[in-house]
This record gives structure tokens, C-alpha cells and sequence, in this order.
């Protein structure tokens, strides 16, 4: 592919794909640095003169159009048998999953258009439990419908956002539902190998005329969806009106949700991805401090959105466009090219020990459970050596003073919405065993219950998968 922009004039017929060792490529969207670029082959990467292309540049990129006399090259991308399963390894298909039939009525769960190469359709198809119907909620007792409406949201940068009908229970599915689209990360896939003779292949040019070719594809996939997904795709949001982006790629790249569970080849990398456009999801809005997850199911090919805090009728749904660790500059720098200010109580509270305890609190939540099993086996080993109680015995070495870090670094946690991660649950398993040792049996009970109202949390998500 990359091969093809670089040696200029020909539509090269070789593998789309050329393979983890030469794939690597510009910065990936989910990125604002170059970490898309490292990994196997980057070495080689750096004698090339031109710059090599897989992917659009983070955010906006420049405007400048078309290489003048350029000529779209024809493709014809769309297959006849949707079921089929042995295509050659590297054509790129327009198909309809799961696939639609002639004469039968459309799947009561709907249809999802998916532009993917030939053998990644075939892992899908293949997987031992496909195909499943997309998973529902348990309905709420004596509600109907969706625990959630689409509405205006009162701050003005937002636009629509989904909100809360009723309480829901952290870990309960919210709602599942099969993406409007699905298609590779890497739109250099889309066959924008064509430059004319003569023609410079700088960086801009190319992605000119690849945002090009991937609205072309985009207008072919969206025509193929029923009128109602149509109409769904296009009111969703574009932040990308300025840059050159087609009205249909602008929706791409401000709606995409990454698809962990698919991708070309045998191992997940930056550049061998998909990405989905969602009827609902898409319309969640961002927070650092985020009541949402998700998940993709390979299965039923469906996404669904768990409840990840308790949600009270009313509130709006979030879920974190951002990972969990970055800083706050980190994530405005991650926002910003989606018009996105946040205004969340983790953004309004941040502070350089905020920062530090996102970047750290994995890291410190190890050390601080290896460090509460370590007094406890002191503790325990003393104790067996027959040492006195009282003052200056083994149990007289363990008092809650010494929790005084672990005790604050939990407070952060909670401060930072981070209560229902599993290292919350670690810290408050090893407070609750460390409270019994001392024997402050009310603190003890407390911990183990909140452990426990974690563990039931993910076990209703984990439930429903
Ligand atoms: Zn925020």
C-alpha cells in the first residue's frame, strides 16, 4: 500500500497489506504523539525519505485538495455472497454482516455494512459462536423501554446526549446494539495508492487524495444501509467540516469507537484496527469521570454499554473518550480536535497530585498491597514465635497509622471516580484483612462490603456478556 504512494505512478497489484514490518506508519488518530510509529520495523522506517502513510493524522489536518488532473483509479468493491469465507488475503470487501438475504426479513437486531479485508471477515464468520443475537437489558420492573432518551444536553458544546429514565444499578447493561458501520482504521487501505506521474507524494497530498477516495467507499457503504441507518448516520455529529474531510469521513472520524476484538492479521496493532460508528453510542458524550464502558462481542458483532457508577434518573451518560491515566493536559490535548472543553469534576479538581495519582495508581496500588500482605505476615510470623501481647508485642506493631498513605491514596481514588476499577477493589480487600488483623472488626466489615458491592458490580456486567 504505502509502497504504492512512494513509487508514484502505478496501482501497484500487491498485497493491501504489507505486513507489521513495513505498516507502521503516521500518528494514529487515538494518539497525539508518534507512538502509532514505534514498534517492529521502525528502524527501517527512518531511511525513507517519504513520510509513510497508513492512517490520517491526529485531529485536523490541512486543507489543501486534490493534485490538480487527478484521476480517480475505479474500484468495485462490493461481493456477491456475504456468507462466503475464502477470499484472497488481501481484498478489501464491502459486505453486510450478519448477511442479508433475499428473501428473508432483515435480522430483528439489525444489519451492520463492515468495508474489512477478505480473511478478517472470514475470522468473524468462523468464530465458534457466531452468529448470537445482539444481548438486551433485563428489563427494570415495571418500567418499559430504554432506561434512556437522545435529548439536548444544557451545555451548548455538546449537542444531544443520552440521559438516564430511571436508576441504574452499576455493572447493568444499559443497552447493546450492532454499529451502522464498521471499517478499518488504516484508511490507507482505501486504495489511495494512485498519484499522478510526476506528482510530489508529500504528506498532505497523499492525505488529500486518501480522504478522497475513503469518502467515496463511505458513500457506497452508507447507500448501502437501510434508509433509517442512513438517516442515523448522517445527524450525527461532524467536527470535521474545515479540514477537507468529506461530510461522511468528518462523521468517521468524530464518531468512531475502537473495535479491540477485530483486526487484520494475527496480532492487534495500532494500524490494523476497525473502527465502528454507533446509532446510540455515538451519541455519549465525554467525561473524565465516566458512568459508562463498553465492550465489543465478536458473536453477535454488538456493543453494548454497561453502567459503570450507579446513574440516577436524570443524569447523562458519559463514558471517557480519554485512557484513564492520562493528565489533565493530556487529555485537553486529546479533546481539542473534537471542539471539547471539559467541564467535568475531575477536570474542575485537577491539581499536579491528581495528575500523579491517575499516572501512578496502578503502579502504587501494587506496592501498597504487597506492602499490607508484608505487615500481615510479619504480623502473623511474630505471633507464631510465641511474642507477648500488649505494648510492643506484634499486634502492638500494627496500628492504623501506618495505613495513613494507603488510607489518603484511597480517598484520591474515590476524588477521581476511580472506585469501580480493580485496583479500588484490591485496596479495599487488603484494608478490610488488615483492620481484621487489628482487630477494628467495624472497619474490617466495611471494607469487605464495599469489596463486595464492587465484585457484585462487575459480576452483573460480566453476567450479561
Ligand atoms: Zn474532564
Amino acid at each position: 500500500m504505502k509502497r504504492g504512494f512512494l513509487n508514484g505512478s502505478k496501482v501497484k497489484k500487491e498485497p493491501l497489506y504489507p505486513g507489521s514490518e513495513t505498516s507502521s506508519g503516521a500518528a494514529p488518530p487515538s494518539s497525539t504523539n508518534d507512538s502509532g510509529a514505534k514498534g517492529k520495523g521502525k528502524e527501517k522506517e527512518k531511511e525513507k525519505p517519504a513520510p509513510a502513510f497508513t492512517k490520517l493524522a491526529y485531529g485536523k489536518v490541512d486543507k489543501i485538495g486534490l493534485p490538480e488532473n487527478y484521476e480517480s483509479p475505479e474500484y468495485t468493491r462490493l461481493e456477491t455472497d456475504p456468507s462466503k469465507t475464502d477470499h484472497p488475503s488481501d481484498l478489501l470487501l464491502m459486505t453486510t454482516i450478519p448477511p442479508r438475504t433475499y428473501e428473508g426479513p432483515d435480522d430483528p437486531d439489525g444489519h451492520s455494512e463492515w468495508i474489512v479485508l477478505g480473511p478478517t471477515k472470514a475470522k468473524v464468520l468462523n468464530h465458534p459462536q457466531y452468529p448470537k443475537p445482539v444481548p438486551k437489558p433485563i428489563p427494570a420492573e415495571g418500567a418499559d423501554g430504554p432506561a434512556f432518551e437522545i435529548r439536548d444536553t444544557p451545555d451548548t458544546a455538546m449537542s444531544k446526549g443520552l440521559f438516564a429514565l430511571r436508576d441504574i444499578k452499576v455493572g447493568q447493561l444499559i443497552f447493546a446494539e450492532r454499529p451502522l458501520l464498521v471499517s478499518p482504521r488504516n484508511i490507507g487501505l482505501l486504495g489511495a495508492t494512485y498519484i499522478p506521474e510526476g506528482r510530489s507524494h508529500d504528506m498532505n497530498t497523499i492525505q488529500a487524495v486518501a480522504m478522497y477516495e475513503w469518502e467515496k467507499q463511505l458513500e457506497v457503504a452508507v447507500g448501502r444501509m437501510s434508509k433509517e441507518n442512513q438517516k442515523a448516520f448522517k445527524e450525527l455529529e461532524n467536527n470535521h467540516k474545515e479540514d477537507g474531510s468529506g461530510p461522511l469521513l468528518g462523521i468517521v472520524r468524530t464518531n468512531g469507537f475502537s473495535i479491540e476484538e477485530i483486526y487484520d492479521g494475527e496480532e492487534r496493532t495500532d494500524v490494523n484496527s476497525y473502527g465502528a460508528i454507533l446509532k446510540l453510542g455515538s451519541r455519549i458524550n465525554h467525561s473524565c469521570l465516566p458512568n459508562v464502558t463498553y465492550n465489543f462481542l465478536v458473536p453477535s458483532f454488538s456493543f453494548q454499554f454497561f453502567a459503570q457508577l450507579d446513574i440516577k434518573a436524570g443524569e447523562q451518560l458519559f463514558f471517557s473518550y480519554c485512557e484513564i491515566e492520562q493528565s489533565k493536559a493530556e487529555r485537553d490535548a486529546e479533546l481539542a480536535p473534537y471542539g471539547i472543553i471539559c467541564n467535568c469534576p475531575v477536570c474542575a479538581h485537577a491539581t499536579p497530585e491528581t495528575d500523579a495519582l491517575r499516572k501512578e495508581f496502578k503502579k502504587r496500588t501494587r506496592q501498597y498491597t504487597v506492602k499490607i500482605r508484608q505487615w500481615i505476615s510479619e504480623y502473623d510470623s511474630a505471633a507464631g514465635a510465641g511474642a507477648p501481647e500488649g505494648a510492643g508485642s506484634s499486634k502492638g506493631r500494627l496500628n492504623e497509622d501506618m495505613l495513613q498513605p494507603i488510607l489518603k491514596f484511597r480517598e484520591g481514588l474515590l476524588g477521581e471516580g476511580l472506585k469501580y476499577t480493580k485496583e479500588y477493589k484490591a485496596i479495599a480487600w487488603n484494608l478490610h484483612l488488615f483492620y481484621e488483623k487489628i482487630g477494628v472488626y467495624s472497619k474490617s466489615k466495611t471494607f469487605l462490603e464495599e469489596h463486595s458491592e464492587i465484585e457484585e458490580a462487575t459480576m452483573r456486567g460480566a453476567s450479561s456478556l
